[in-house]
């Protein structure tokens, strides 16, 4: 394949949802594939809806995860501008294009005299459609004539262009994903090119804006697969060569029907932002590292025909494959999302991973050696499934404890508090103060005084931790050091009363 050029979309009406996300990947893996350029273009004619802090967060997005556009507004501006508000001259020519061969039509209804048909049809259990069965009996080029025309367009009145659909032709067109798909264009409605505010609608600005960007493959969600036919026939209107077109499959709720919304995210607990947004927290957020990201989205609606899953970016570009996407819908599953991100947690190099814990100790008031992070990163890396987790699993080992588990307490005895204070002796003797160490010294004490090991374990854990939980006991000692061992055990045999 030559000259792959594909684009991302989106219109900056607020956040970017984690299904535009999976379909800018789809785009990215697809031109890089081809050695081609993956392009981003605001569609931002929708004025009423747009959101200033959109574009810049769907830049920021891209950039987190790696996978930024070859072309976009301030970056190699080839076939610039690419934000629509700025191309308006541009659709004018080509609109003007469509009324002179009759392809498209001023239309003068009145929102209320719209309103009134689609009522009146209501009344019959219909659907008011605009097209070749109303349109005559509505204001509009086809129905009016010449003069009454140039006469309202004089007056300035407001109008909208419409296409011109054909009254009655099947077209039979091809997606890559879905195969050959059928259209009835005496269904469809005559959609607005062109609105009262100057302004193309997506439709227009999009099939435009394709052509004139020579975009070799139009790849988006399946919501776009009704507007199919109307940018097929535009295309043909013009004259111009079709991309090839790829619906992607939709991304479902996690339980139940339907499409996977931001209230499935509030509700259920997981983000559905790649980055925060107003109150809603992101993947970055969460801790979630953006390979991980790339990687649990490439598998919705898609995989490579085997059991792999773990998929890096470069084994994407290879072995991603548009003709191999699903067609049905690809459950959204929150807790699988959360493996993906254990498997690249665990992959990762404890070094790699301790500054961002130091960072996180740092803002909680710790200045921590960071050989002393490696370890207990090493030590507890394997029960967490992000950084943000490691405070939680490890807590203990920055603060002593000021409350003791009730239930693990109720077997503390004056023996206890006696074992306690012999190890406490037992500690200073120890020359090299490594876990390893501890665990023979303390083991030998018990030992040579047939004691019980396990008596002398749960109190010595419960006055470190404050309750039954953590990682070895001889490997906190040696962490935590003599001076808070001592002082934990101290504090312990204080406070803990002996039943
Ligand atoms: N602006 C549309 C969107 O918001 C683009 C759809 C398309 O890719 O054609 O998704």
């Amino acid at each position: 394949m030559t000259n792959v050029r594909v684009r991302f979309a989106p219109s900056p009406t607020g956040a970017l949802h984690i299904g535009g996300i999976r379909t800018a990947l789809f785009n990215y893996l697809f031109a890089k594939q081809h050695h081609g350029v993956f392009y981003l273009r605001i569609e931002d004619t929708d004025q009423t809806r747009y959101e200033p802090k959109a574009e810049q967060y769907i830049m920021d997005a891209l950039d987190w995860l790696g996978i930024s556009p070859d072309e976009t507004v301030n970056k190699n501006e080839k076939f610039g501008p690419y934000r629509q508000s700025e191309r308006k001259d541009i659709y004018k020519k080509y609109i003007n294009q469509l009324l002179e061969t009759g392809y498209a039509y001023y239309a003068f209804d009145t929102a209320e005299s719209l309103e009134h048909e689609r009522q009146k049809a209501e009344a019959d259990k219909k659907t008011f459609v605009y097209n070749h069965t109303t349109r005559p009996q509505m204001l509009n080029s086809v129905s009016l004539s010449e003069d009454h025309v140039v006469q309202k367009l004089a007056a300035n009145l407001p109008f909208v262009i419409r296409f011109k659909n054909p009254d009655h032709e099947t077209l039979h067109l091809k997606d890559i994903i879905r195969g050959d798909v059928r259209f009835e264009t005496s269904l469809l409605d005559d959609k607005i090119l062109y609105k009262s505010d100057g302004m193309p609608t997506y439709h227009f600005a999009n099939v435009v804006d394709d052509h004139l960007m020579q975009t070799s493959h139009v790849i988006r969600g399946e919501e776009w697969l009704p507007s199919l036919p109307l940018h097929y026939m535009l295309y043909r209107a013009f004259g111009w060569t079709t991309p090839e077109f790829a619906h992607l499959p939709l991304i479902l709720k996690p339980v139940g029907n339907g499409k996977l919304s931001k209230r499935d995210g509030d509700k259920l607990g997981f983000p559905v932002f790649p980055l925060a947004w107003e109150n809603s927290v992101g993947y970055k957020d969460q801790g979630f590292f953006p390979e991980a990201v790339i990687n649990f989205l490439a598998m919705l609606g898609w995989n490579d025909g085997t059991e792999q899953e773990l998929f890096s970016i470069t084994d994407l570009v290879e072995k991603f494959d548009l003709q191999k996407v699903h067609k049905s819908g690809a459950k959204f599953d929150p807790e699988k999302n959360k493996w993906f991100n254990h498997q690249y947690l665990q992959s990762k190099a404890n070094e790699d991973l301790a500054p961002d814990f130091l960072s996180l100790l740092k803002n909680k008031g710790f200045d921590i050696d960071i050989k002393i992070v490696v370890k207990i990163i090493s030590l507890i890396k394997e029960r967490t499934n992000f950084v943000t987790d490691f405070w939680e699993l490890s807590s203990y080992l920055f603060e002593a404890p000021n409350t003791y588990d009730e239930k693990a307490s109720k077997n503390w005895n004056d023996t206890s508090a006696h074992y306690l204070k012999e190890i406490l002796k037992i500690l200073p003797e120890i020359t090299n103060f490594k876990s390893s160490e501890i665990e023979i010294a303390i083991k030998n004490w018990a030992t040579n005084n047939e004691i019980n090991i396990g008596k002398v374990m749960q109190p010595l854990r419960l006055s470190l931790v404050g309750s039954l939980k953590g990682i070895a006991v001889f490997d906190i000692i040696e962490i935590i050091g003599i001076e808070n061992t001592t002082n934990r055990i101290n504090t312990a045999i204080q406070t803990i009363k002996a039943n």
